[in-house]
């Protein structure tokens, strides 16, 4: 399986971080190592002093598939959760200034956590939802799909032009503003549309 990351895909979040907004989807990718899954803990990476929190949702593939248009895109998926994209934010920065690739500031092994997955079908329309995401049990973030620069199916859209999708594979759509830093210790908690599905510390 494959994990791909959409960069930049609230404006808000985009404008806090000092890029433009883009007029086509950013995507990175990463490894199957990257993946965290429910019930395990960040163990916080020796390479950065600065790792940054970004609350996601996420979609779990269910169907492969390439060239796939935005409205047949809902075949696609079934279950989503919340993720969390941790980035080392000072080795980004570092790379971005010299035009070089994003890997170890975002691919690094369980950069990509996820949560619970539940099934669309429990949630209203996936265009109009909305997520909050805690530091410590104080509210960090909060995000609105509606304000996603890219659905989740013209996401879909434009990744399989390049890539195919298999069963199994996540994408997780961009986080909203509010990206902070996280230190040893700290418990992060998400909830979409009032349910808890994401819950895991540092250490
Ligand atoms: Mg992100």
């Amino acid at each position: 399986m494959k994990i791909i990351c959409v960069g930049r895909n609230y404006a808000d979040h985009a404008k806090e971080l000092g890029n433009q907004v883009p007029d086509e989807p950013v995507i990175f990718l990463k490894p199957k190592n990257a993946l965290l899954t429910p019930g395990n803990n960040l163990f916080y990476p020796a390479f950065t002093n600065e790792l940054h929190y970004e609350c996601e949702l996420v979609i779990k593939i269910c169907k492969n598939g390439k060239f796939i248009s935005a409205h047949k895109a809902h075949n696609y998926y079934e279950e989503v959760t919340l993720g969390i994209d941790f980035t080392a934010r000072d080795v980004q920065d570092k790379l971005k200034k010299n035009g070089l690739p994003w890997e170890k500031a975002k691919a690094f092994d369980s950069s990509a956590a996820v949560g619970t997955f539940i099934p669309i079908t429990s949630l209203p329309d996936l265009s109009d939802i909305s997520f909050d995401f805690y530091k410590n049990g104080e509210k960090v973030q909060e995000g609105h799909t509606r304000d996603m620069l890219f659905s989740i199916d013209a996401i879909i859209a434009d990744v399989t032009q390049y890539f195919s999708l298999n069963i199994g594979d996540l994408i997780f759509t961009g986080t909203p503003p509010g990206v902070g830093e996280c230190v040893i210790s700290d418990n992060f908690k998400g909830v979409l549309e009032g349910q808890e599905v994401l819950n895991l510390s540092v250490e």
